[in-house]
């Protein structure tokens, strides 16, 4: 009994273990140049990008979010690619937005935008970019939506969370992402308190040292559970994104603890994940809304949600050899 114990012990350590080795191995690979362009050279089926991508195109987009209005399901439309590394980089995306801001007034879809600020030049130019996010602020509140602020590498959450504080006084509207995972974040969560953030919740999708992250799948669920009470308490509109369905059933006890109803907050999840619990969601009357990327540059994007869940590796691996 003690040893079968102590074997099934083992074998769930060493699954832990191993999967863990293989999510940070492709965090890493996310940041590589090199295996990018073995990967995306390489016979990668497009059955593997399709499953978490919308499509190349804007329009791809478009009617991938009319098919989740549809099931009354709201968007959020993400343009693909980060870091960029020049002014004109920065000024195409900026236009890239733009348009996709009036391709929703055209086609009326419900949708917001979420933006990246390296793609907006935060990394080289942060008075550029936060001209752009205000002039993007502007054009979709114009058309009675709003902009997401995705949360990027930890180098960038200071000046991402300034950019945000900054914007916020004039677009109240604004939505900032935080991940639970970064030690900070409840800090950062306090010194907002007074300005009760609107705030999209996610536990955090990249590899950072441990000295500043959480790493135990445990801690992260912990800690994530307190900032969902905290933002029900102090924040506005929160935004709960995650397909793990534990912490969704504590954001409904929290919402119900501080006397919000449905229509206040928003449940968020990814493009071609749990889509079973987005349509049950919708269908009990909570208001839910899906990411949904496109663009060519998916390759980082791709190793990340293959980071999360290595089990969707096998699938990944036989598309590549071409089987
Ligand atoms: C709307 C939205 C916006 C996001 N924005 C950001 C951002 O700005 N910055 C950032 O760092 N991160 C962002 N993320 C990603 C986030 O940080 C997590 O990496 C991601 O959501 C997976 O965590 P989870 O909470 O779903 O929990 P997990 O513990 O990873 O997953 C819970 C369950 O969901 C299912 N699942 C999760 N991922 C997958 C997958 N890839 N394939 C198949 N099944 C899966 C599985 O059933 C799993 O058991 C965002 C996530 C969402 C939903």
């Amino acid at each position: 009994m003690a040893l079968s114990l102590q074997v099934e012990q083992t074998a769930v350590t060493w699954e832990w273990g191993s999967a863990l080795i293989v999510g940070r191995a492709l965090l890493w690979a996310a940041e590589k140049k090199r295996v990018q362009k073995l990967v995306t050279e390489g016979k990668l089926s497009r059955s593997v990008v399709t499953r978490f991508v919308a499509g190349d195109t804007l329009e791809d987009a478009i009617t991938a979010i009319k098919e989740l209005n549809a099931r009354g399901i709201g968007g959020i439309l993400d343009l693909l690619g980060e870091g960029v590394q020049d002014a004109v980089g920065a000024g195409a995306a900026f236009e890239e937005y733009l348009l996709s801001i009036r391709r929703i007034e055209e086609t009326k879809i419900d949708t917001t935008v979420s933006i990246k600020l390296t793609q907006l030049g935060l990394a080289f130019d942060k008075g550029a970019c936060i001209d752009y996010v205000r002039r993007l602020a502007a054009e979709a509140q114009a058309i009675g939506t709003y902009v997401e602020i995705d949360m990027e590498q930890s180098e960038y959450v200071t000046d991402t969370i300034d950019i945000y504080k900054h914007l916020q006084k004039d677009f109240d509207d604004l939505r900032l992402a935080l991940q639970v995972y970064l030690r900070r974040t409840p800090g950062d969560l306090e010194d907002m308190a007074t300005i009760a953030p609107k705030v999209r919740l996610v536990k955090g999708a990249y590899k950072e040292p441990e000295d500043i992250a959480l790493e135990k799948g445990k801690e992260i669920d912990a800690q994530f559970r307190f900032l969902t009470t905290w933002l029900f308490d102090k924040g506005a509109d929160p935004g709960i994104a995650t397909h793990d369905s534990d912490l969704i059933a504590h954001a409904h006890r929290a919402a119900q603890s501080s006397g919000s109803d449905k229509g206040s907050y928003e449940i968020q999840m990814l493009y071609g994940i749990r889509r079973d619990l987005q349509e049950q969601l919708a269908t009990d009357g909570y208001r839910v809304r899906t990411y949904v990327p496109f663009g060519s540059a998916w390759y980082p994007y791709l190793m990340r949600r293959m980071a999360e869940r290595p089990a969707n590796l096998r699938f990944f691996l036989r598309a590549l050899v071409g089987k």
